[in-house]
Order: structure tokens, then sequence, then C-alpha cells
């Protein structure tokens, strides 16, 4: 350290450590690389590789394997632009414009509920319980992912998807056409605006039910947090204690199912007890709560009694 000498400015460490131009083209336009760009976006890396992929068309290994190139100016342009969004707080989703999903790519918008990993388990239980050629119902099926899900793992199975906003099911319906355009095509997988049992005609009948409603207290906190903040409210809060939605669909589904007919239901995870006391109180039987992959209680199901 020399004393008497201010120290030197700081300096973003990543782009003065690997400045050394390895071509006299990259020297001319002192284009930074495209591990440089990620680095100096001030993102996790994997997001920031996530999004420079999206920024540039190219998959994330290309992306390691020709890190120290120059990056196209044109894409690092967009990825300025798409990172600025994520430090702001929108969710990567949003920004990419679609999430994983059992294995299949949905297309998400801010009309739709970005679909979570704990979703699946609704979609597995679903599956296990469904007979051979079972009419099930996706009841706020968002971005279609449980619905399309579903017609896509069985093809014995016929869906219908529901939603009360036409935004969502545009999204539904896109992803639909993409994934399932056959079922789509020959009506065995439908989708039908409506708010909740509005949507279902009054004499059709299922074989399941299945909803992953809005469940958050409307008051809560995380609301106002993270990815929440940009997810359709109306997707994400149920009224004070977080139950509206969930005592409505529960209120409407056994005179919608078939005797032996199974109603599933995704809930919060202190909502456990509240929701097998509603199925419990419509008449549901075999009432069972289970598991996420965190070990909390998510989905619980019942039984219309035969
Ligand atoms: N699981 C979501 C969350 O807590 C909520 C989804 C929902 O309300 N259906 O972020």
């Amino acid at each position: 350290m020399s004393a008497g000498r201010a120290a030197p400015a700081p300096q973003a460490p990543a782009i003065a450590s690997t400045a050394t131009p390895r071509t006299p083209e990259a020297d001319a336009s002192a284009v930074p690389t495209w591990e440089r760009l990620a680095l100096a976006s001030g993102l996790p890396r994997l997001e920031a590789r996530v999004l420079l992929g999206h920024a540039s068309g190219r998959r994330r290994e290309w992306l390691v394997a020709h890190g120290d190139e120059p990056a196209e100016a044109r894409a690092a342009v967009a990825f300025a632009e798409l990172a600025r969004r994520r430090r702001d707080g929108e969710p990567i989703a949003y920004l990419t414009g679609s999430r994983e999903f059992l294995g299949r790519d949905f297309e998400v918008s801010p009309a739709v509920l970005i679909p979570r990993p704990e979703t699946e388990l609704l979609v597995q239980a679903a599956l296990e319980r469904a007979p051979r050629g079972a009419r099930v119902l996706d009841l706020g099926t968002g971005s279609g992912a449980i619905a399309i899900s579903l017609a896509c793992e069985r093809a014995d199975l016929s869906v219908l998807g529901s939603d009360a906003s036409p935004q969502a099911l545009a999204v539904a319906a896109r992803n639909a056409q993409r994934l399932a355009g056959d079922a789509l095509a020959s009506g065995r997988l439908r989708l039908r605006a409506g708010s909740w049992w509005e949507a279902v005609d009054l004499q059709e009948r299922f074989d399941l039910v299945v909803s992953n409603p809005p469940y958050v207290q409307a008051g809560d906190p995380h609301l106002a947090q993270g990815d929440l903040r940009f997810e359709p409210p109306q997707a994400l809060a149920a009224g004070p204690d977080g139950l509206a939605a969930l005592r409505e669909v529960v209120a409407g589904a056994s005179g919608r199912l078939q005797p032996g007919g199974w109603l599933l239901l995704e809930h919060g995870r202190d909502q456990d007890a509240a929701v097998r006391a509603l199925l419990a109180g419509a008449g549901f039987t075999a009432i069972l709560t289970l598991g996420d992959a965190a070990g909390l209680p998510r989905v619980t199901l019942g039984r219309r009694p035969e």
C-alpha cells in the first residue's frame, strides 16, 4: 500500500481481468465476450446464462463453450435490457416467456401463474387415480400446465380446462396447440372460459376434478415480495384466509363428480387441515393429504362415495 495516494477507483473486476483481446477485430471494436457480459450483469451466473441464451438464441451449452468469444452485438443489447428487468425483480419465466413443467416447455406471460414444481405432485396424484378413459376437469387452468400435462401423459383421458381470464385462456390455447395439437383437434382436450363452476355445463360429469386455485391470504406479505409481485393477483390470493376459492371448488364438486370420482386440490402448507375439513363437510371419503418434495402438505384429495 503506498501511503498518501488515493486508492484506485474500483473497477468491474471481470471486465478488467479478462479484457485481453484475442483478435484484432475484437480489439478494434472492444466487444465484450459472452462470459464478460454474463459476469458484468451482476446476476447469478445461471440466471445470466438463461437470459443470455434467450437474447442470443444460443443454447446454454454453446454459450459456455464459446464464453471467451466476442458476443454478438444485437444479443448484447437485448441481454442488457433483460438483465436490467431481472435486476428490477421480474421473474425469469416472464422474461424468457417459458417455464418447464413435467418435462414440457409451457409458454407463460404475466396473465398466468408461473407453473411450480410442487404442482407436478397434483398431476402425478391425478394420473395415479384416473381410471381408463376418465373425464377430467382442471378448474383455473392458467397456462394449461395441469390440463395439458394430463392430456399428454395419458391418451385415454378427456380433459377440460377452464379459466375466468380470457388472457390466460389464450396462453393455454397456444400451449395446447403446440404441445397437444391432436388432442385439441379431436376434442379430447378442451378449454373453456368461466369462473370456477360457471365454465362447466350443468349436466357435465367428471371422474376427476383437479385444481390449483389461488390460496394465498389476501394480506400475506409474500405477495409484495419476489416473483409474486409480478404474477396475476387473482391467481394467487383468495380472501382473508386464502380459502375462498378452495371453498367454491369444493362446494360444487360433489354434484359434478361421478360416484367414486376424485377431487384433488393443491393448497398452502398450513391449509391441509382446513381443506380436509372442507372435504369431509362436503361428504367426501378417503380423504388424504400428500406432501411435496420439501415435505410440506401440498395436495389434499377425497372421493365422492359410490
Ligand atoms: N404456490 C404458490 C406460492 O405460494 C401459490 C400458488 C397458488 O396460489 N395457487 O407462491
